[in-house]
């Protein structure tokens, strides 16, 4: 069984056995220069608390065994947005940014996108002093929630990163677990990087062998959502319907009424506001 909190442990630890340092988005961001040519081994540990947030707290209690500090991006939906559980995750010294969508929101309205991203970022700072955001990608928006930064600037918000713009994607290595596999490239609909290293590994264990073996790269930026289960039924309904969810996505961009299906359902699932 792949995505477990066993093997997200046994990756962690992995890392640091062999010398990764491990890394929040911010304490890269703060010595960025430094990290992108040091020699030293690095990853950055990144979560999206899309949903199952109670998932987040048990990864972040995972780290904090071991020693290690992560970033969590949180959103402003209800399957997301948990006060007491980003509270125990601030309290357990992790660290705490904005996973922003407001401009798919606002249906591409940017004035009113940086009204809400304001008042967002402004709650999410009462938890924990907010220095880094990530753009949410929204799969039925036809915004990209990254080009508000064509038009602001990150330190506008008294914002040092995003990991999206911010990371230099050619000296480190972009690894996603979204679609509940490493590769899962098709699937994904804006979480893409310019992927200039041409390795991708489907299981964790490859990952882990790959690590093992010193042939994985020397700094990556690692995004682990928050599917990762050891409990069975809750394990295989995930992967049950992140296959299904997955399929029915790739299709949707391909057939209107799939799409209209597809929209519905991603629309009543996260009570988002009708189109
Ligand atoms: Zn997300």
């Amino acid at each position: 069984m792949d995505f477990t909190l066993k093997t997200y442990k046994r990756l962690i630890q992995t890392f640091m056995d062999k010398g990764y340092k491990c890394l929040t988005y911010e304490s890269y961001c703060v010595n960025k220069e430094e990290f992108d040519i040091s020699l030293g081994k690095f990853v950055i540990l990144r979560h999206d608390v899309d949903e199952f947030a109670g998932n987040a707290l048990k990864m972040a209690e995972i780290e904090h065994s071991l020693g290690v500090r992560s970033t969590y991006y949180f959103r402003v939906v209800k399957q997301s947005n948990r006060p007491e559980i980003i509270r125990e995750i601030v309290k357990l010294g992790h660290e705490i940014g904005y996973h922003y969508e407001d401009l798919a929101f606002a249906k591409g309205n940017l004035e009113h996108a940086r009204k809400t991203f304001e008042e967002n970022l402004t709650y999410f700072r009462t938890f924990y002093p907010v220095k880094t955001v990530c753009m949410h990608g929204s799969s039925i928006s036809e915004f990209d929630n990254r080009s508000f930064w064509k038009n602001y600037n990150l330190s506008d918000f008294g914002l040092v990163g995003e990991p999206y713009v911010t990371t230099d994607f050619i000296k480190v290595f972009y690894l996603t677990d979204t679609g509940l596999a490493w590769d899962a490239r098709k699937f994904r609909v804006w979480d893409n990087v310019m992927n200039t290293f041409n390795i991708s590994y489907h299981s964790s264990n490859e990952v882990i062998k790959a690590i093992k073996q010193g042939s994985f790269p020397e700094k990556c930026l690692m995004l682990a959502h928050t599917l990762w289960s050891d409990n069975l039924l809750q394990w295989s309904l995930l992967h049950m319907r992140e296959f299904l969810r997955n399929n029915l996505k790739y299709m949707a961009q391909r057939n209107k009424i799939l799409n209209r299906i597809y929209t519905k359902m991603v629309i009543t699932y996260w009570g988002l506001p009708k189109k």
